[in-house]
Formats: C-alpha cells, structure tokens, sequence
C-alpha cells in the first residue's frame, strides 16, 4: 500500500490488531450477531511523510451508516469544551452578523449552537442524517455530506468563502486526507482561519492509547505530518495548542501560506518535541506492540481473576476506544456481562464483537457491582460522578489504558 498523503510505498508497521468490527457498528439485536461484518486492522507509518494510517480495507460509506451513533452532546464536557472555544474564536477573530463560519463534522450542533446564539452565520457539514437533524434542532444550518474539494466548489456557489473553518477530530476521521484539506483550502477566505483540533499522536504511543485506533479512525496525526499535509495546499500553520481532550489533543491554526498572522513559538517548540520524542524514528513505531500486548493481557487476568472471586463487574460507557480495548484483548459478555451509556442511540443495542448488551444508567442501581470497568478512560472524572450515586459505596473504578487501574 502507498502512503495515503505523499504516495510512498509503506513499509513500517505499527501495531497490527487483527479482525475487527467498525467500532461503531452496534448490533440492533441478538439476529445481527450472524451478519456481523469484520475487517483488518493493520496500521502502517509512512516513513517519508510520517502519516500513520490504517492500510485499506473499508470505505467511509461503510463505516458513517445512518444510525451511527456517535453524538457529541453526550458528553458535557465536550460541550463545554467547545462553548469556551467559540468564546475564544470569537473575540479573537472579532467575528460578527457579517462574518461565516463553517464546521466539518458539525455533529449534533454541539459547537455551532454557541455560533448562532451569538448571531453569527454559519454551516455545518455532517454526513450522518441522525446527528445533522438534531443539529437542525438547535438552528443550525447543515448540509448533509461527507467533505472534500468538490462538495467545496459547490459550496462556494450558495455560500461565501469562510472567515473561520472549524474541524474538530475529524481530519483524523477522512480516508482522503489530501482531498479534505483541498476543500478547506478552496473555502477559506483570504484573511481566514482553520482551526483542527486531533488527538496527539505523541500522547496515543507515550500514553499506549491503542483503544483510539479503529476503523473510522483512518490517520493517527503529529504536528511534523499536518504541517506537511496542509502547506500541499498553500496553508500555513501559524499557531498549535496542547489540550487535555481525548488523551492529549494538538488545536492547529492555519492560514494561507504568508497570511499576515505571525507564525508563533509554540509551532517550533511542538515540532522540536516531536523530534526528539523520535517521531521520525522507526524505532519509535516497532515498539509500541509489545505495550498493546501487556495492557491486554493485564485486563483479562484481572477480569478473570474478580470472576473467579465472585466479584460483579459491570461495564461504563459503550465508547468506540472501548470496542478496540475489549475485542483486542478477548473480553466479551462472559467477562463482562453490560454496559451503561448514557446515549439513547445506544440504549438496548450490543457492543460488536463482544456483543455486551448496552443498558441506561438508571439500570444500574439494580447490579450492585464491585467493579466498574471505565472504557472511555478520557472522562473517567466525569463519569465517576454520575456512577457513584448509583453503586455501592465500596464499588471500585478500573481503567485500563495507559495501565490497569483501580480506585
Ligand atoms: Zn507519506
């Protein structure tokens, strides 16, 4: 397979995980079990562009079905998270009833609600119908696609050139890369900005984060290969953040290349720590599976060894990260009989693979568990809170990755 950015023949493996399910293809029913569709999951780096990428097997249109269920507004932080940086944009950028901003993957509207409260004009893109109708919910304008150079031409013909384009974790999410960030590129305005946010690819190898790789999840991204990959299309970064979210995110600014805004300390300093992290070694990568292994193996012998004390362990949080964690490592409904989730979507549905069912939480004052296995380890605060009222008080919370933890 060749490099999905630069074209290069790929030849470096980075964890290979087997057969798996998309991670969001929940079951309906115990009926689906048998028609359950699995596809490799290999993860091969680019050792020219340094894009690390899954190796093609699936395409988008089979992984974003209707009832993916994926929807942003389940987490309070996130929304949250996204108030405080529209509060942010806005001030900084000095947006106002003239300006236009746009959101690829607008989800449920968890962002671009803020946006038109404030009376700003905007537009989502989401190309799932299930998110992009309670985005409309809220007022905001969507149109229903998935993003690339041509849905941007056609654009441009009923909506002017962005002030501000928004993309958070879904350049990640796109299987043709060079095609997206083309899009954007043809939208933006000449004084525009393009914020990205991504989860870190330093922070998923440091942090052993292998539960955030699945399907859907086609580019596991470092500042060196988004610098590379935006300045092909004539954009420039001029700024990056650190944020907590999802384990350790990168927010990229851009503008188009020579724009007036001054290129900041912090893009030298992201590039110089990737250095010498070894982002651009082979040695980096060729490690990594031999921490999947230890973090698996150490899930199902404590699994195994509550069972066998006749401890109860109830799952929370039927998260796409928890998918890869629990297929990876062998983990089905013997080991771990429910999961809650807090998402209506997913209420009554199976986990694939391991085919758990999905419970709400108001269910789980019925279980009494001794151990709360947490899967989406990046809101374990948030979601302690909302369990503790409901279990025993002499519950413990397990998580995982980046090693197994009880508390
Ligand atoms: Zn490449």
């Amino acid at each position: 397979m060749k490099c999905r950015h630069c074209n290069h023949l790929l030849s470096l493996s980075f964890v290979d995980l087997g057969v798996m399910p998309p991670s969001n293809a929940y079951l309906g029913c115990e009926a689906d079990f048998e028609k359950e569709v699995s596809f490799p999951l290999n993860i091969l780096v680019c050792d020219k562009c340094w894009l690390v990428q899954t190796e093609d097997f699936t395409r988008a249109d089979e992984l974003f079905t209707d009832d993916y269920a994926y929807l942003s507004s389940t987490s309070s932080s996130w929304v949250e998270h996204a108030k405080q940086f529209v509060d942010g944009l806005v001030e900084c950028r000095s947006l106002n009833a003239e300006s236009f901003v746009v959101e690829l993957a607008a989800n449920d509207g968890y962002l671009l609600q803020h946006v038109v409260k404030k009376g700003i004009p905007c537009l989502g893109i989401e190309p799932t119908s299930v998110a992009a109708e309670i985005a409309k919910s809220k007022g905001v304008e969507i149109q229903e696609c998935f993003f690339g150079l041509e849905q941007a031409n056609r654009l441009l013909k009923d909506y002017p050139k962005a002030d501000a384009i928004i993309g958070n974790n879904v350049l990640a999410h796109v299987p043709d890369i060079n095609d997206f960030v083309s899009g954007i590129a043809t939208i933006l305005a000449k004084t525009g900005v393009l914020s990205l946010e991504f989860p870190h690819l330093l922070n998923l190898i440091k942090f052993k984060q292998f539960d955030t790789i699945y399907h859907e999840h086609f580019s596991y991204l470092s500042l060196t290969a988004v610098s590379n990959i935006l300045a092909s299309v004539g954009l420039e970064v001029f700024n990056v953040e650190k944020l907590s979210t999802h384990g350790g995110s990168l927010r990229v600014w851009a503008q188009h290349s020579g724009h007036t805004l001054k290129v900041s300390r912090n893009v030298f300093n992201v590039l110089e720590e990737e250095q010498k992290f070894g982002m651009c070694l082979h040695e980096t990568y060729q490690n990594f599976t031999h921490s999947v292994d230890a973090i698996s193996r150490d899930l199902k012998t404590f699994l195994q060894k509550a069972k066998a004390s006749n401890k109860k362990i109830v799952a929370y949080g039927a998260a796409a990260k928890g998918n890869t964690l629990l297929n990876y490592a062998c983990v089905d409904v013997l080991d771990v009989p429910v999961v809650f989730d807090a998402a209506d979507s997913k209420q009554g549905k199976f986990m694939p693979a391991s085919h758990i069912p999905i419970l709400p939480p108001s269910e789980l004052k019925h279980y009494s568990p001794d151990y709360v296995l947490i899967l989406p380890w990046n809101i374990a605060h948030e979601i302690i809170a909302v369990v503790k009222p409901l279990v025993p008080e002499t519950c413990k919370f397990v998580t995982a990755i980046p090693e197994l933890s009880v508390i």
